[in-house]
Formats: structure tokens, sequence, C-alpha cells
């Protein structure tokens, strides 16, 4: 399959780190992705999706609480 992004990178499967936001927090998941040589662009299966949506349901919903690997900083506009 061809990256529907750059239209000239070929798509593979691979493993990613998938990001998504819930609330303030951003969580690091581990998926298996399509991912384009070129741009790196990622197509995610709609079983990798549902897999997404739920790791941020239990984490909104402290089911889980996986380690923290950085903080976020937020530096004020006056400095
Ligand atoms: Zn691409």
């Amino acid at each position: 399959m061809k990256c529907v992004i750059c239209k000239t990178g070929e798509v593979q499967p691979d493993t990613v780190q998938a990001e998504i936001k819930a609330g303030c927090d951003r969580l690091l998941v581990t998926v298996e992705a399509e991912v384009c040589r070129e741009c790196g662009e990622a197509y995610y299966s709609s079983e990798a999706l549902r897999l997404l949506e739920r790791v941020r349901d239990d984490f909104s919903r402290k089911v889980i609480a996986p380690p923290s690997v950085g903080k976020v900083y937020q530096i004020p506009m006056d400095r």
C-alpha cells in the first residue's frame, strides 16, 4: 500500500509509540501500525484505535496507573 500523505512511500507493518491525550496528560502506547517508510505517517487499524480508546478510558477512570516517563513544564510568558 502507498502512503496517502506523501504518495511515494510504501507502508509497512511496524511497532510504534502512539501518543494520545487524556486531559493535560499524554499517554505513550506501544501498538502495531502500518508506517510509511518515507514520511513516518502511521496508519492504525480499527483494532489499534479501539485499544487506544480503552487505554485512555482506563487511564481517565484510574483503572490503570502507568509509570510516568517525564513531566510537562509550563513557562509563563513574562520570562
Ligand atoms: Zn508517507
